[in-house]
């Protein structure tokens, strides 16, 4: 019989490398990891031979199994799942199926590396037995073939396939390392299968301790986590539930698991996790929640529970009675499921405030990793309109951190006596933006204003009509009703005078010049006609909108600044014009704004510097 011999992809021959050193301490979940992936197995032939009974064979009694041998060092572990063909082997246990992995791990520094949560990501589990075995050789029937196929490594650079000998479903067998004999022992696999498998559906057997036939007996639990009552459940096997369901190797964050009763029947058991996965952005991959129907896996990754800004919660929907031959696309047009999709959607919302109101640390962390998505994919639908929102974070005067930890209850709980709108501004950063002179009147009067600098919080704002009917309001829009300072007189005549000379040396730049009336520090700033919106988001609206954004800007000038007094006075047209035009740069600078032409600005500011010197 040929043997093939085959290198492993080379990320997966670093991912091998990286593994072996950041997992070494707990390397005893790799026995979790290989029930986790013989229960998906079995899983799946369950779900299979629904529609075709043939494949079962004579074999319907689904079981993992475990057996050592403590002299050779042997440790196997045996499913009669669906099994794995020829092809199946070599790009399952060769390749690495995440895309974009490679080009993570090159991003991360080396104590990122040696991360075990982070390394845990990247579907390790199959490899994580390399923690323990020198030697691994995986022996597997697919359902409904009469062809066996054994793939070996020694988990360095290659593995080799070879027709074999074998039942359904797949024996994996670990020539155990020197230093991991601890694994081929009774009574320790026994402790790591309740500690880490109990949850698992399928039972897992050993053979009976002390007995001399051979007897077996099931170590696990073996039944579904979610159909057991929940007072019944330790937080231990929620975490470690979530860790098969996940393929995450951190613990949750939070999980919600609840029963539903009436017409409508199911049992379902999200989970929030800790960290977003390295991948989170990527559209392509399906994410969701597992869908079983009475027991019985039907699919993996459904994202038809939850709206796209919660594609990152993970779980499993059980629904009582469901048709089984359902695709993809017919799950999405079901009624049932779009009730339980609201359902779900409500209950996530719930557990997220909840945890915010008692953590707001905790929330923020959580906010930090996920909040770019939901901001960017939250789809404004009516029936959660009131609740979403709430659980943004926005940054803010109010807050010294740069970061987003201000949500619009905080907000709308500061607002002053007579406020009656949400003050907000665009910016580039958040930190150049606190400097803008057009704040100042707003932290005068102890006026909160939110300081947006991503993209996606100005694509929020955009869509917000109101937040519990107060209006949103950018403050950079020229307006007669913003706050303005208590006191500034206006001198007529004069004044008019200086407008119009200085329109005349902004010329086309400019849509007009106004006598501020909020300025305190700052000579000019410049206001628009229309709210500001940054320009990843015009750019993503591409053409269709841009109309709104060539809007020339209007210049405001404080009439008390002595540059501006001095203005009024300077007779000199030259020095009138290229003063003006400073002013006006100079605001665009403030702004953030990025189209100030740089040597024009620098050109006059050295002829007024060499003035000076005269
Ligand atoms: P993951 O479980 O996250 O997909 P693993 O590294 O644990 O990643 O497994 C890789 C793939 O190998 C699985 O997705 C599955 O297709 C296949 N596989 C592993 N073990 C088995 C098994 N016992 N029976 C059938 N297929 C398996
Ligand atoms: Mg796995």
């Amino acid at each position: 019989m040929a043997t093939t011999k085959y290198e492993f992809e080379t990320e997966a021959q670093k991912l091998l490398r990286l593994m072996i050193n950041s997992l070494y301490s707990t390397r005893e979940v790799f026995l979790r990891e290989l029930i986790s992936n013989a229960s998906d197995a079995i899983d799946k032939l369950r779900f299979e031979s629904l529609s075709k009974p043939s494949l079962l064979g004579d074999d319907g009694e689904f079981a993992i199994s475990i057996e050592f041998d403590d002299k050779l060092n042997v440790l196997t572990i045996t499913d009669n799942g669906i099994g794995m063909s020829r092809e199946e082997l070599i790009e399952n246990l060769g390749t690495i199926a995440k895309s974009g992995t490679e080009s993570f791990f090159d991003q991360l520094s080396s104590d990122e590396q040696s991360n075990a949560n982070l390394i845990g990501q990247f579907g390790v589990g199959f490899y994580s037995a390399f923690l323990v075995a020198d030697e691994i050789s995986v022996v597997s029937r697919r359902a409904g073939s009469n062809d066996s196929f054994k793939w070996v490594s020694r988990g360095e650079s290659d593995f080799s396939v070879e027709e074999a000998e074998g039942e359904r479903g797949t024996r994996i067998q670990l020539q155990l390392k020197e230093d991991a004999k601890e694994f081929a022992d009774a009574f320790r696999l026994r402790q790591i299968v309740r500690q880490y498998s109990d949850h698992v559906a399928v039972p897992v057997t050993m053979r009976k301790l002390n007995s001399e036939d051979d007897d077996w007996e099931t170590v696990n639990k073996a039944t579904a986590i979610w159909t057991r009552p929940r007072g019944e459940i330790e937080d231990d096997e929620y975490r470690e539930f979530y860790k098969h369901i996940s393929h995450d190797f951190e613990d949750p964050l939070l999980w919600s698991h609840n029963r539903v009763e009436g017409r409508l029947e199911y049992i379902s058991l999200i989970y929030i996790p800790k960290h977003a996965p390295f991948d989170l952005w990527q559209h392509t991959e399906h994410r969701g929640l597992k869908l079983y129907a009475q027991r019985v896996f039907i699919m993996d990754d459904v994202d038809a529970f939850l709206p796209t800004y919660f594609r990152w919660v993970k779980g499993v929907v059980d629904i009582s009675d469901f048709p089984l031959n359902m695709s993809r696309e017919t799950i999405q047009e079901s009624d049932e499921v779009s009730s339980i999709r609201n359902a779900l959607t409500r209950r996530v919302i719930e557990l997220l405030q909840k945890h915010a109101d008692e953590d707001s640390e905790s929330y923020y962390q959580l906010w930090s990793q996920f909040g770019g998505l939901m901001k960017a994919s939250y789809d404004w639908e009516p029936t959660f309109r009131d609740t979403v929102p709430k659980l943004f974070r926005f940054s803010s005067t109010h807050d010294d951190s740069n970061e987003q930890r201000i949500s619009l209850d905080d907000y709308v709980a500061r607002m002053k006596g007579d406020q009656t709108e949400i003050y907000y501004m665009v910016g580039e950063s958040v930190a150049t933006m606190r400097n803008h002179p057009l704040l100042d009147v707003f932290n005068q009067n102890d006026l909160e204003v939110l300081l947006l600098d991503d993209d996606y919080d100005s694509y929020v704002i955009m869509n917000f009509t109101e937040f519990e009917e107060k209006q949103f309001r950018d403050i950079s829009v020229n307006r007669e009703d913003l706050p303005k300072l208590p006191t500034i007189e206006i001198v007529g005549d004069e004044t008019d005078r200086l407008v119009s000379r200085m329109k005349h040396a902004l010329g086309e730049s400019i849509d007009d010049v106004v006598i501020s009336e909020r300025l305190t520090s700052a000579p000019s700033c410049l206001v628009r006609g229309v709210p500001w919106i940054s320009r990843g988001v015009r750019a993503a609206m591409g053409s269709t909108q841009q109309h709104l954004h060539d809007v020339k800007p209007v210049l405001e000038v404080n009439r008390n600044h002595d540059l501006v007094r001095y203005l009024s006075e300077l007779d000199d047209d030259e020095r009138f014009e290229n003063l003006t035009n400073i002013l006006f740069e100079q605001a665009q600078i403030a702004y953030g704004s990025l189209e100030v032409d740089a040597g024009e600005y620098v050109r006059r500011m050295n002829n007024l510097l060499t003035d000076l010197l005269k």
